[in-house]
């Protein structure tokens, strides 16, 4: 029997999924092939086997600069991966988008629990304790900046499933209602995506909070 994670993702593909974040996943003769979204149909892109070489497709930009958060939509385009079974295609994948399946997992068991905003920021410590001080409107203007799924850097493709605080008010209105809701396309396709999932506010949000209330 199939591992829990891995049979989420064989459930998926058999719903007809179409791919996750900026990823397209097709499948024929049992074989997975991943490419760029953008890039389907081209015939000039790079072949990979190994779900290891998603490594080094994730790291750089296609201007070749690192990407420190892997859900930002910048993914570099050019290549394409072909994988033997969903057992590689799983850590394929878990490359592409660390530990996003596994919280799928959780969310489809009904067992997601989301750290609010205000709780990730007070649990902080040493020069990132400041970060707590942030008023609720930096906290609407930062999020609907940072996390933003389009038309911008740096971006993200994540959909928030935390709140702001115990109130389980939204931390931005800035954000169109879909950022909050999986599983919609964050990429604005409209399509049927695995979603990508953030149960809890990420370290580069903490430090930008932490810039937010330094810079006042
Ligand atoms: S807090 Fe979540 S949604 Fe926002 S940038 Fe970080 S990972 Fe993405």
């Amino acid at each position: 029997m199939r591992p829990p994670v891995e049979r989420l993702l064989a459930d998926w593909i058999a719903s007809g999924t179409r791919g996750i974040g900026q990823i397209r996943i097709t499948q024929s003769g049992g074989i997975f092939s991943l490419c760029h979204r953008e890039d389907e149909g081209r015939s000039d892109l790079a072949v990979h086997r190994s779900p290891n070489d998603a490594i080094e497709i994730a790291k750089y930009t296609d201007a070749g600069e690192y990407r420190p958060l892997k859900t930002a939509p910048n993914l570099r385009r050019g290549w394409w991966l072909e994988l033997p079974d969903v057992e590689a295609l799983q850590r394929a994948l878990d490359f592409f988008y660390p530990g996003r399946l596994a919280a799928l997992a959780v969310w489809e068991a009904n067992r997601l629990a989301p750290t609010p905003l205000r709780a990730t920021l007070e649990r902080q410590t040493g020069m990132y304790r400041v970060a707590a001080k942030i008023p609720d409107g930096g906290i609407d203007q930062l999020v609907g900046r940072f996390c933003r799924s389009q038309d911008g850097e740096p971006g993200c493709l994540r959909t928030i499933m935390w709140a702001r605080d115990g109130t389980k008010a939204r931390p931005s209105l800035r954000l169109p209602l879909d950022k909050y809701i999986a599983p919609v396309d964050q990429t604005g396709r409209g399509e049927n995506v695995i979603p990508l999932l953030c149960q809890e506010a990420c370290n580069l949000l903490v430090a930008e909070a932490r810039k937010v209330v330094k810079s006042e």
